[in-house]
């Protein structure tokens, strides 16, 4: 059997689509359109191309992206300066600093100091307590894209036995929230357990978010089981370049899987496409309320 692709290149253009039609509606009413601000600290090549990747996206979308760049030896105090100008902002509705930040600055304390209404990434500590609470928050970008390609594969999730490889703030942990919520049995697998092929056996639903090239191979995956490969690993080409791969075993996985994520092409363009739709929440809630 060859498991089906799940696309998340469409998936995601399908989503933008339409919340750029929502975003139209908004401004032919002649309300203002959703804002989003990322604010990127230093010149690590990789966060300068998702801050350049999410500010295209935004504008496509028709929302106003604004971009605030420090230097990489910006103090704190002035970073936290910013974040309470963009929270007072009334025409900002979604704040992001691109992670990770240089040394001098406490990741934990800027990420506390945005407004949680705006907290578009959804890593404050008040959101994180919403999603476990089971109340509505703005739920981090790539768990919420990974639900969105598991309702694509189609099947009815309810009961499912589901396995998280990560337990990261950023995707392992709220994944699993998601994956509960939606009434799955859910374990979470971490460096540290024991057989993780036995496993991740046991999962109809595999979500590996580890950052290790090719760990899960065929042997880890239950005949039929949707899996989602969140990893992004930069890995070396024999002719001297090199190429992104995920965390799974593409080429002898699918032939196992009954359904799974690509790398590059899956989750990745999904947790753009979620911002968006977190951007636009974030907007809807502030003006509506
Ligand atoms: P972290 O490094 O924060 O977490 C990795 C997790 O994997 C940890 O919980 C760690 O366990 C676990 N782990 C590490 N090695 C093993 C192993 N050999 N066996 C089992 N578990 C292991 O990473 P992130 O969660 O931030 O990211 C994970 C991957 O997802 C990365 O490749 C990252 O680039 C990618 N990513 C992709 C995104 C996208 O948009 N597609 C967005 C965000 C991340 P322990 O806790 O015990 O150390």
């Amino acid at each position: 059997m060859t498991a089906r692709i799940l696309d998340g290149s469409s998936v995601a253009a399908r989503l933008r689509a339409e919340i750029a039609e929502q975003v139209a509606a908004l401004t032919t009413l002649q309300r203002r359109a959703p804002g989003l601000a990322v604010v990127l600290v230093g010149d690590n090549p990789a966060s300068q191309v998702y801050v350049r990747n999410k500010g295209v996206a935004t504008r496509k979308a028709g929302m106003v992206s604004v971009e605030h760049r420090l230097p990489d030896d910006v103090q704190e105090t002035e970073l936290l300066a910013l974040i309470a100008r963009l929270n007072a902002d009334d025409a900002v509705d979604g704040v992001l600093v691109q992670l990770p930040l240089p040394p001098q600055v406490r990741s934990e304390k800027v990420l506390a100091a945005i407004d949680p209404d705006k907290d578009v990434d959804g890593f404050h500590a008040l959101n994180v307590g919403r999603l476990w609470g089971g109340e509505a928050g703005l739920v981090p970008c790539t768990p919420r894209g990974c639900m969105k390609l598991i309702v694509e594969a189609g099947r009815d999730i309810g009961g499912m036995d589901a396995v998280v490889i990560g337990r990261s703030g950023i995707v392992g942990k709220p994944m699993t929230q998601l994956l509960l919520a939606a009434n799955c049995t859910v374990t979470i697998a971490h460096s540290r357990t024991r057989d993780l092929p036995e496993v991740c056996r046991r999962a109809d639903i595999l979500v590996a978010a580890v950052g290790v090239p090719n760990l899960v191979t065929a042997g880890f995956i239950r005949p039929g089981a949707t899996v989602i490969d969140v990893g992004i690993n930069r890995v070396a080409k024999a002719d001297g370049g090199s190429r992104l791969v995920g965390d799974v075993a593409f080429e002898e996985a699918v032939e196992v899987a009954g359904a799974i994520t690509p790398v590059p092409g899956g989750v990745g363009p999904m947790t753009i496409a979620c911002l968006l739709e977190n951007t636009l929440t974030a907007y809807r809630r502030r003006v509506e309320s």
